[in-house]
């Protein structure tokens, strides 16, 4: 079945979207690091399979061993049923997402959501940022084009609205990473004709 896959740091909110798409109450808050499999949804919208994969960072209680693992065992997901995805979603928290980034970022280390962005499309799969939690963020336009910057995307943002999808999950505006998702699906679907 044709696939859209979800990855993320734990925390940034993608039970909250998971629930959003598909309408069916997914695992959130409470235990960081509950989603450890990839969870199947149907997406209500459309007729594509939703697969939420374990969220990768920090968990109180979990070994630095067990979070490599987890992260391996996403990218071997992803390049395993690559063929059948058709669009990842990488879910960032917009409020913290530079201050991650630029701690992580180093000679010999790259932060995870950059690593994710660019695993995902080296592999040729269409790739959507859903900035969640833009209420808690104030400097709108210069958060998400600092984004681009650190992605590699030239700003402004609003030239990437394919790519740049701010959202709101707890809110339920996600608009933006709706369109985002359906324009990339209906490109591969013409692809296929
Ligand atoms: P997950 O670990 O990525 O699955 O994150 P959850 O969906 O469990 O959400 C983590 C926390 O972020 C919860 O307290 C949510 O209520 C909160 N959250 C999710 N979406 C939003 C949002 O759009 N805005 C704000 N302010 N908080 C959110």
């Amino acid at each position: 079945d044709a696939e859209v896959v979800l990855v993320g740091r734990s925390n940034v909110g993608k039970s909250t979207l998971m629930r959003e798409l598909t309408g069916h109450a997914v695992a959130t808050g409470g235990k960081p690091g509950v989603t450890r499999q990839p969870n199947h949804y149907d997406w209500a919208a459309e007729d594509f399979v939703l697969t939420d994969l374990p969220g990768f960072g920090f968990m109180s209680g979990v070994s630095e061993e067990r979070r490599e693992q987890i992260k391996t065992d996403v990218v071997r997901y992803v390049e395993e049923y690559a063929e059948h995805v058709l669009v990842g979603v990488l879910v960032v928290d917009g409020k913290s997402v530079i201050d991650i980034i630029d701690r992580h970022s180093g000679p010999d280390s790259i932060p995870y959501d950059v690593e994710m962005f660019h695993f995902l499309r080296d592999l040729g799969i269409p790739t959507v940022v859903a900035v969640n939690k833009m209420d808690k963020v104030d400097d709108r336009d210069e958060r998400l084009d600092d984004l681009c910057d650190r992605l590699g995307l030239h700003p402004p943002w609003k030239q990437w609205q394919d790519t740049i999808a701010p959202i709101c999950a707890k809110r339920g505006s996600i608009d933006p990473l709706t369109e985002a998702v359906r324009a990339h699906l209906h490109e591969a679907q013409r692809d296929d004709l």
